[in-house]
């Protein structure tokens, strides 16, 4: 048995197929740790560097835990800028190739909140987006988090680091108690520490250490 392979996690045959069409043969060291207790509900903080195939690690799961006939956000991904949000949401929509009709939905600043609004009217499963512009949504009740299911921080870091402290706060007082909260962060300083005391439970920590 090849302790790397995707075969070994329960993921529906559509996922597996399309895994390989994307020529994903093996979990790099993030998705072969995290993947099985993020897929058995686990909070998990995930710490390795950049471009280690972080967003597989939680996209793979957000998909597979989604109802794609409940035509609500059953998922919240915050990432710290419009580029990295964008990023993202193309992996999950290229994970989602063969799962049909999954609707991923960005919502950040920088552009006009009236279309998003009426994007989110039309619905959609899996929302990224950056903190400010989801407290907007929010604030405004265009965005109903009371019944996610799962919950991302995405480059946790980096989005305190650009003093998102307060809105990722607003978004946790916003979403299901619920809910399964993964953190991802390429460093682990006492500001993810904190924030994971806040918004996880019992949470198992992994973290891939580069070699160099
Ligand atoms: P990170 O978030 O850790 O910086 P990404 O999720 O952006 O990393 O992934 C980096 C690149 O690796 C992407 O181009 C992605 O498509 C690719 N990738 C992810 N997982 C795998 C895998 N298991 N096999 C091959 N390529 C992968
Ligand atoms: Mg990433």
């Amino acid at each position: 048995m090849n302790p790397t392979a995707f075969s070994n996690l329960p993921l529906s045959a559509d996922m597996l197929a399309n895994l390989e069409s994307l020529g994903y043969s093996e979990m790099t060291p993030i998705q072969a740790q995290s993947l099985p207790l993020v897929l058995a509900g686990r909070d998990v903080i995930a710490k390795a560097k950049t471009g280690s195939g972080k967003t597989a690690a939680f996209g793979i799961a957000l998909l597979e835990k989604l109802n794609v006939r409940f035509f609500g956000v059953q998922a919240l991904v915050l990432c710290p800028t419009r580029e990295l949000a964008d990023q993202v949401a193309k992996e999950i929509r290229r994970l989602a190739r063969l799962t049909h009709n999954v609707k991923v939905l960005t919502l950040c600043g920088g552009v006009s909140i009236g279309p998003q609004i009426g994007s989110l009217e039309r619905g959609a499963h899996i929302v990224v987006g950056t903190p400010g512009r989801i407290v907007d949504h929010i604030a405004k009740g265009t965005l109903k988090l009371d019944s996610i299911n799962q919950l991302v921080l995405d480059e946790a870091d980096r989005m305190l680091e650009m003093g998102f402290a307060e809105d990722i706060d607003t978004v946790l007082a916003a979403c299901n108690a619920e809910r399964q909260t993964l953190l991802f962060s390429a460093t682990y300083p006492d500001d993810i520490k904190k924030i994971s005391a806040r918004c996880q439970r019992d949470p198992q920590m992994i973290a891939v250490e580069s070699i160099h």
